[in-house]
Protein backbone atom coordinates (compact mmCIF):
# COMPACT_ATOMS: atom_id res chain seq x y z
CA UNK A 1 0.00 0.00 0.00
CA UNK A 2 3.07 2.62 -0.27
CA UNK A 3 2.21 5.55 -2.43
CA UNK A 4 -1.61 5.52 -0.94
CA UNK A 5 -2.78 8.48 0.66
CA UNK A 6 -5.55 7.90 2.99
CA UNK A 7 -7.68 11.12 4.57
CA UNK A 8 -10.37 10.95 7.20
CA UNK A 9 -12.40 13.64 8.14
CA UNK A 10 -13.02 14.23 11.39
CA UNK A 11 -11.16 13.51 14.65
CA UNK A 12 -13.94 12.32 16.89
CA UNK A 13 -14.55 8.72 18.08
CA UNK A 14 -15.10 7.12 14.83
CA UNK A 15 -12.32 9.41 12.58
CA UNK A 16 -9.53 8.99 15.54
CA UNK A 17 -10.25 5.00 15.07
CA UNK A 18 -10.53 5.04 12.06
CA UNK A 19 -7.12 6.03 11.34
CA UNK A 20 -5.44 4.46 13.89
CA UNK A 21 -7.05 1.08 12.31
CA UNK A 22 -5.64 2.01 8.61
CA UNK A 23 -2.35 2.78 10.08
CA UNK A 24 -2.33 -0.67 12.04
CA UNK A 25 -3.61 -2.08 8.80
CA UNK A 26 -1.64 -0.38 6.39
CA UNK A 27 1.47 0.73 7.70
CA UNK A 28 3.17 1.51 4.53
CA UNK A 29 0.25 4.33 3.63
CA UNK A 30 0.24 7.95 4.66
CA UNK A 31 -2.76 8.71 7.12
CA UNK A 32 -4.00 12.51 7.37
CA UNK A 33 -6.74 13.21 9.53
CA UNK A 34 -8.23 16.41 9.09
CA UNK A 35 -10.28 18.25 12.02
CA UNK A 36 -11.52 21.30 12.35
CA UNK A 37 -11.61 21.64 15.98
CA UNK A 38 -7.83 22.75 17.32
CA UNK A 39 -7.62 20.09 19.93
CA UNK A 40 -7.42 16.61 20.65
CA UNK A 41 -9.60 13.33 20.54
CA UNK A 42 -12.21 14.99 22.75
CA UNK A 43 -13.97 12.86 25.57
CA UNK A 44 -17.47 14.71 24.56
CA UNK A 45 -19.32 12.66 27.38
CA UNK A 46 -16.96 14.51 29.86
CA UNK A 47 -17.79 17.69 28.59
CA UNK A 48 -20.34 18.42 30.80
CA UNK A 49 -17.91 17.33 34.03
CA UNK A 50 -15.22 19.63 32.71
CA UNK A 51 -17.97 22.26 33.01
CA UNK A 52 -18.49 21.38 36.42
CA UNK A 53 -14.66 21.70 36.95
CA UNK A 54 -14.64 17.81 38.24
CA UNK A 55 -12.89 16.68 35.17
CA UNK A 56 -9.00 18.50 33.96
CA UNK A 57 -8.62 19.23 30.34
CA UNK A 58 -6.05 16.83 30.28
CA UNK A 59 -8.27 13.71 31.09
CA UNK A 60 -10.69 15.44 28.37
CA UNK A 61 -8.84 14.36 25.44
CA UNK A 62 -8.51 10.86 24.93
CA UNK A 63 -5.51 10.78 22.74
CA UNK A 64 -2.25 12.92 23.12
CA UNK A 65 -0.60 14.77 20.02
CA UNK A 66 2.04 12.40 20.61
CA UNK A 67 0.32 9.38 19.85
CA UNK A 68 -0.86 10.52 16.29
CA UNK A 69 2.89 11.35 15.87
CA UNK A 70 4.45 8.24 17.58
CA UNK A 71 1.98 6.54 14.84
CA UNK A 72 2.96 8.21 11.99
CA UNK A 73 -0.50 9.91 12.06
CA UNK A 74 -0.54 13.28 10.25
CA UNK A 75 -3.16 15.33 12.50
CA UNK A 76 -4.21 18.43 10.93
CA UNK A 77 -6.03 20.61 13.37
CA UNK A 78 -8.39 23.44 12.97
CA UNK A 79 -8.92 23.25 9.57
CA UNK A 80 -12.06 22.26 7.63
CA UNK A 81 -13.15 20.51 4.85
CA UNK A 82 -15.47 22.28 2.43
CA UNK A 83 -15.74 20.26 -0.43
CA UNK A 84 -14.88 17.10 -2.09
CA UNK A 85 -14.37 16.19 -5.41
CA UNK A 86 -15.29 12.85 -6.15
CA UNK A 87 -13.91 12.42 -9.79
CA UNK A 88 -10.56 14.38 -9.35
CA UNK A 89 -10.34 12.77 -5.45
CA UNK A 90 -9.27 15.44 -3.83
CA UNK A 91 -10.57 17.56 -0.64
CA UNK A 92 -10.65 21.30 -0.83
CA UNK A 93 -9.85 22.89 2.42
CA UNK A 94 -11.48 26.28 3.57
CA UNK A 95 -7.36 27.73 3.24
CA UNK A 96 -7.68 27.11 -0.47
CA UNK A 97 -5.35 23.75 -0.13
CA UNK A 98 -5.58 20.60 -2.37
CA UNK A 99 -5.81 17.48 -1.20
CA UNK A 100 -5.31 14.29 -3.33
CA UNK A 101 -6.70 10.98 -1.53
CA UNK A 102 -6.45 7.29 -2.53
CA UNK A 103 -8.95 6.54 0.15
CA UNK A 104 -11.20 8.89 2.10
CA UNK A 105 -13.06 8.57 5.38
CA UNK A 106 -15.89 10.31 5.91
CA UNK A 107 -16.39 10.78 10.19
CA UNK A 108 -17.45 14.44 10.73
CA UNK A 109 -20.25 13.88 12.86
CA UNK A 110 -23.12 15.66 14.19
CA UNK A 111 -23.66 19.33 14.73
CA UNK A 112 -26.53 20.79 16.87
CA UNK A 113 -29.98 20.96 15.79
CA UNK A 114 -32.34 23.88 16.53
CA UNK A 115 -35.40 23.53 15.51
CA UNK A 116 -36.89 25.71 13.08
CA UNK A 117 -39.19 28.25 14.80
CA UNK A 118 -36.19 29.07 17.13
CA UNK A 119 -33.75 30.10 14.15
CA UNK A 120 -34.49 33.12 14.22
CA UNK A 121 -33.00 33.57 17.71
CA UNK A 122 -29.83 31.55 16.97
CA UNK A 123 -27.38 33.76 17.78
CA UNK A 124 -28.79 33.90 21.56
CA UNK A 125 -28.52 29.98 22.06
CA UNK A 126 -25.51 28.32 23.39
CA UNK A 127 -24.56 24.92 22.10
CA UNK A 128 -22.34 22.58 23.93
CA UNK A 129 -21.09 19.99 21.12
CA UNK A 130 -17.39 20.66 21.26
CA UNK A 131 -14.72 21.45 23.61
CA UNK A 132 -14.54 25.11 22.18
CA UNK A 133 -18.05 25.43 22.74
CA UNK A 134 -17.78 24.58 26.55
CA UNK A 135 -15.36 26.93 27.05
CA UNK A 136 -17.54 29.51 25.43
CA UNK A 137 -20.14 28.58 28.35
CA UNK A 138 -16.94 28.28 31.16
CA UNK A 139 -16.25 32.02 30.57
CA UNK A 140 -20.10 33.05 30.27
CA UNK A 141 -20.77 31.11 33.28
CA UNK A 142 -18.46 33.39 35.36
CA UNK A 143 -21.01 36.33 35.04
CA UNK A 144 -24.18 34.77 35.15
CA UNK A 145 -26.36 32.99 37.81
CA UNK A 146 -29.42 31.88 35.71
CA UNK A 147 -29.53 29.29 32.80
CA UNK A 148 -32.53 28.56 30.34
CA UNK A 149 -32.12 25.01 29.33
CA UNK A 150 -34.44 24.83 26.11
CA UNK A 151 -34.93 21.25 24.36
CA UNK A 152 -33.87 18.28 26.68
CA UNK A 153 -31.49 15.44 24.86
CA UNK A 154 -29.41 13.53 25.59
CA UNK A 155 -26.86 15.72 27.07
CA UNK A 156 -29.30 18.47 28.29
CA UNK A 157 -29.51 16.62 31.61
CA UNK A 158 -26.06 15.59 32.07
CA UNK A 159 -25.45 19.41 31.71
CA UNK A 160 -27.65 20.69 34.09
CA UNK A 161 -26.54 18.16 36.58
CA UNK A 162 -22.76 19.61 36.00
CA UNK A 163 -24.74 23.39 36.36
CA UNK A 164 -26.77 22.09 39.70
CA UNK A 165 -23.38 21.64 41.28
CA UNK A 166 -21.99 25.29 40.61
CA UNK A 167 -25.23 26.30 42.31
CA UNK A 168 -27.15 27.94 39.25
CA UNK A 169 -30.62 28.89 38.86
CA UNK A 170 -31.93 26.85 36.23
CA UNK A 171 -35.12 27.13 33.96
CA UNK A 172 -35.63 24.17 32.24
CA UNK A 173 -38.05 23.79 29.01
CA UNK A 174 -39.37 20.75 28.25
CA UNK A 175 -41.76 20.09 25.70
CA UNK A 176 -42.75 17.79 22.54
CA UNK A 177 -39.21 18.27 21.37
CA UNK A 178 -37.33 17.83 24.51
CA UNK A 179 -36.14 14.27 24.27
CA UNK A 180 -34.90 13.61 20.53
CA UNK A 181 -33.73 11.23 19.58
CA UNK A 182 -35.69 9.36 22.27
CA UNK A 183 -39.28 9.26 21.60
CA UNK A 184 -41.04 11.52 23.01
CA UNK A 185 -44.06 9.58 25.32
CA UNK A 186 -45.90 10.77 28.71
CA UNK A 187 -44.16 8.63 31.23
CA UNK A 188 -40.68 9.99 29.96
CA UNK A 189 -41.42 13.23 30.16
CA UNK A 190 -43.42 13.39 33.84
CA UNK A 191 -40.61 11.31 34.85
CA UNK A 192 -37.65 13.84 33.91
CA UNK A 193 -40.11 16.44 34.95
CA UNK A 194 -40.35 15.20 38.09
CA UNK A 195 -36.83 14.31 38.66
CA UNK A 196 -35.35 18.10 37.37
CA UNK A 197 -37.90 19.53 40.01
CA UNK A 198 -36.95 17.16 42.59
CA UNK A 199 -33.04 18.71 41.96
CA UNK A 200 -34.13 22.49 42.35
CA UNK A 201 -34.73 23.11 38.82
CA UNK A 202 -38.00 25.07 37.46
CA UNK A 203 -39.73 23.12 35.03
CA UNK A 204 -41.32 25.11 32.22
CA UNK A 205 -43.57 22.92 30.55
CA UNK A 206 -45.30 22.92 27.27
CA UNK A 207 -45.08 26.64 26.66
CA UNK A 208 -43.97 28.47 23.38
CA UNK A 209 -41.25 30.99 23.62
CA UNK A 210 -42.91 33.73 22.17
CA UNK A 211 -39.38 36.26 22.21
CA UNK A 212 -36.16 36.44 23.36
CA UNK A 213 -34.62 39.96 23.69
CA UNK A 214 -31.00 40.99 24.88
CA UNK A 215 -31.45 43.42 27.31
CA UNK A 216 -27.25 43.37 28.48
CA UNK A 217 -24.03 41.04 27.85
CA UNK A 218 -24.87 38.93 30.27
CA UNK A 219 -28.80 39.17 30.47
CA UNK A 220 -31.51 37.97 27.97
CA UNK A 221 -35.42 38.23 28.93
CA UNK A 222 -37.61 35.84 27.35
CA UNK A 223 -41.35 35.66 27.02
CA UNK A 224 -42.54 32.21 27.53
CA UNK A 225 -46.25 32.29 26.52
CA UNK A 226 -47.78 34.86 28.97
CA UNK A 227 -44.46 34.27 31.55
CA UNK A 228 -41.24 36.53 31.36
CA UNK A 229 -38.02 35.09 32.73
CA UNK A 230 -34.68 36.53 32.96
CA UNK A 231 -31.66 34.11 31.55
CA UNK A 232 -27.78 35.29 31.86
CA UNK A 233 -27.42 32.24 29.30
CA UNK A 234 -29.42 30.39 26.92
CA UNK A 235 -28.59 26.55 26.22
CA UNK A 236 -30.06 24.55 23.43
CA UNK A 237 -30.01 20.91 23.47
CA UNK A 238 -32.14 19.61 20.33
CA UNK A 239 -29.42 16.56 19.75
CA UNK A 240 -27.22 16.60 17.08
CA UNK A 241 -27.62 16.58 13.18
CA UNK A 242 -24.94 15.20 10.47
CA UNK A 243 -23.16 17.88 9.72
CA UNK A 244 -22.66 17.39 6.11
CA UNK A 245 -23.73 20.39 4.42
CA UNK A 246 -20.69 21.15 2.63
CA UNK A 247 -21.21 18.08 0.81
CA UNK A 248 -24.37 18.71 -1.51
CA UNK A 249 -22.01 19.87 -4.37
CA UNK A 250 -19.80 16.80 -4.16
CA UNK A 251 -22.17 13.99 -6.03
CA UNK A 252 -22.37 12.08 -2.25
CA UNK A 253 -25.52 10.97 -2.02
CA UNK A 254 -26.78 12.76 0.96
CA UNK A 255 -30.17 12.76 2.99
CA UNK A 256 -30.54 13.51 6.49
CA UNK A 257 -26.31 11.90 6.99
CA UNK A 258 -24.46 10.72 4.17
CA UNK A 259 -26.03 7.65 2.77
CA UNK A 260 -23.95 4.63 3.05
CA UNK A 261 -24.33 1.22 2.34
CA UNK A 262 -24.17 -1.63 5.56
CA UNK A 263 -20.72 -1.72 4.60
CA UNK A 264 -20.34 2.10 5.08
CA UNK A 265 -19.37 2.59 1.35
CA UNK A 266 -20.79 5.62 0.08
CA UNK A 267 -21.38 3.52 -3.57
CA UNK A 268 -17.71 5.72 -4.84
CA UNK A 269 -14.76 3.41 -4.40
CA UNK A 270 -12.33 4.44 -2.05
CA UNK A 271 -14.95 6.63 0.04
CA UNK A 272 -16.55 5.99 3.00
CA UNK A 273 -18.67 7.78 5.54
CA UNK A 274 -18.97 6.50 9.29
CA UNK A 275 -19.91 7.51 12.79
CA UNK A 276 -22.83 10.27 13.42
CA UNK A 277 -22.47 11.61 9.79
CA UNK A 278 -23.61 8.26 8.55
CA UNK A 279 -26.95 7.05 6.65
CA UNK A 280 -27.02 3.28 7.10
CA UNK A 281 -28.81 1.18 4.80
CA UNK A 282 -30.17 -1.73 7.17
CA UNK A 283 -31.28 -4.77 4.57
CA UNK A 284 -34.41 -6.13 6.71
CA UNK A 285 -35.80 -2.89 6.97
CA UNK A 286 -34.76 -1.62 4.01
CA UNK A 287 -34.68 1.61 5.34
CA UNK A 288 -31.63 3.92 6.74
CA UNK A 289 -31.08 4.64 9.98
CA UNK A 290 -28.48 6.61 12.18
CA UNK A 291 -26.23 6.34 15.07
CA UNK A 292 -25.43 8.26 17.80
CA UNK A 293 -23.09 7.09 20.62
CA UNK A 294 -19.23 6.83 21.27
CA UNK A 295 -19.36 3.13 21.69
CA UNK A 296 -21.26 2.82 17.79
CA UNK A 297 -18.85 5.74 16.88
CA UNK A 298 -15.98 3.81 17.39
CA UNK A 299 -17.48 0.43 15.82
CA UNK A 300 -17.96 2.18 12.54
CA UNK A 301 -15.15 4.18 12.37
CA UNK A 302 -13.03 0.09 12.72
CA UNK A 303 -15.05 -0.90 10.71
CA UNK A 304 -14.96 1.90 7.62
CA UNK A 305 -11.08 1.53 8.08
CA UNK A 306 -11.06 -2.20 7.51
CA UNK A 307 -13.34 -1.85 4.25
CA UNK A 308 -11.78 0.60 3.17
CA UNK A 309 -8.85 -1.70 2.68
CA UNK A 310 -10.50 -4.27 0.96
CA UNK A 311 -12.44 -5.93 3.93
CA UNK A 312 -16.81 -6.96 3.62
CA UNK A 313 -17.40 -6.62 7.33
CA UNK A 314 -20.90 -5.42 7.91
CA UNK A 315 -22.53 -3.09 9.92
CA UNK A 316 -24.22 -5.12 13.35
CA UNK A 317 -27.14 -3.45 14.76
CA UNK A 318 -30.60 -5.66 15.92
CA UNK A 319 -33.62 -4.24 14.55
CA UNK A 320 -35.11 -3.90 17.91
CA UNK A 321 -31.99 -1.43 18.74
CA UNK A 322 -33.81 1.06 16.08
CA UNK A 323 -36.30 3.42 16.83
CA UNK A 324 -38.01 5.93 14.60
CA UNK A 325 -38.37 9.49 15.26
CA UNK A 326 -40.11 11.58 12.68
CA UNK A 327 -39.63 9.01 9.97
CA UNK A 328 -35.88 9.06 11.00
CA UNK A 329 -34.50 5.86 12.02
CA UNK A 330 -32.28 6.19 15.18
CA UNK A 331 -29.50 3.94 16.91
CA UNK A 332 -28.21 4.90 20.03
CA UNK A 333 -25.73 3.37 22.49
CA UNK A 334 -25.80 5.82 25.32
CA UNK A 335 -28.78 7.17 27.49
CA UNK A 336 -27.07 9.22 30.59
CA UNK A 337 -28.28 8.76 33.89
CA UNK A 338 -29.90 11.75 36.15
C1 LIG B 1 -21.94 17.02 25.62
C2 LIG B 1 -22.03 15.65 25.02
C3 LIG B 1 -22.15 14.54 25.85
C4 LIG B 1 -22.22 13.26 25.28
N1 LIG B 1 -22.32 12.20 26.12
C5 LIG B 1 -22.29 10.93 25.59
C6 LIG B 1 -22.30 9.80 26.45
O1 LIG B 1 -22.37 9.91 27.69
N2 LIG B 1 -22.24 8.57 25.87
C7 LIG B 1 -22.17 8.41 24.51
O2 LIG B 1 -22.09 7.27 24.02
N3 LIG B 1 -22.19 9.46 23.68
C8 LIG B 1 -22.24 10.72 24.18
N4 LIG B 1 -22.25 11.80 23.34
C9 LIG B 1 -22.34 11.56 21.89
C10 LIG B 1 -20.99 11.22 21.30
O3 LIG B 1 -20.04 12.17 21.72
C11 LIG B 1 -21.11 11.19 19.77
O4 LIG B 1 -22.08 10.24 19.40
C12 LIG B 1 -19.77 10.82 19.17
O5 LIG B 1 -18.79 11.80 19.52
C13 LIG B 1 -19.87 10.73 17.65
O6 LIG B 1 -18.59 10.50 17.16
P1 LIG B 1 -18.17 10.91 15.68
O7 LIG B 1 -16.72 10.60 15.60
O8 LIG B 1 -19.09 10.30 14.71
O9 LIG B 1 -18.39 12.49 15.57
P2 LIG B 1 -17.86 13.70 16.45
O10 LIG B 1 -17.40 13.25 17.79
O11 LIG B 1 -18.93 14.72 16.38
O12 LIG B 1 -16.58 14.19 15.67
C14 LIG B 1 -16.69 14.86 14.44
C15 LIG B 1 -15.35 15.45 14.05
O13 LIG B 1 -15.45 15.98 12.73
C16 LIG B 1 -14.85 17.27 12.68
N5 LIG B 1 -15.46 17.99 11.56
C17 LIG B 1 -16.77 18.25 11.33
N6 LIG B 1 -16.95 18.84 10.14
C18 LIG B 1 -15.70 18.97 9.60
C19 LIG B 1 -15.21 19.52 8.38
N7 LIG B 1 -16.03 20.01 7.44
N8 LIG B 1 -13.88 19.54 8.17
C20 LIG B 1 -13.02 19.03 9.10
N9 LIG B 1 -13.43 18.46 10.27
C21 LIG B 1 -14.75 18.45 10.50
C22 LIG B 1 -15.10 17.84 14.07
O14 LIG B 1 -14.20 18.89 14.33
C23 LIG B 1 -14.85 16.60 14.92
O15 LIG B 1 -13.46 16.39 15.10
C24 LIG B 1 -22.19 13.09 23.87
C25 LIG B 1 -22.07 14.20 23.04
C26 LIG B 1 -21.99 15.47 23.60
C27 LIG B 1 -21.86 16.65 22.68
Amino acid sequence: MAGDHFIVIGNGPAGSQAAFTLREKAPDAEVSIITREREGCCHSHLLPKFLAGTVSKKDLFAISFDDYIKKGIKLRTGQSIVNVDISKREVLLDHKEILPFSGLIIAVGGKPRIPEPLLVFKDLLYPLKSFSETTIWQKKLLNVDSILMLGGDLTSLAVTKALLTLEKKIYFMLNEDAFWPLRFNKTLYKEVSRKLTEKGVEVLTGLKIKSIARISEDVCRVRIDDQEIEAGLIGAFFGLVPDVKFLVRSGLQIDRGILVDEYLSTGIEGIYATGDCAQIYHPELHDYWISIGTKNAKALGRLAAVNLLGGMEKTKVSKESIFDIDGIKVNTSWWSEF
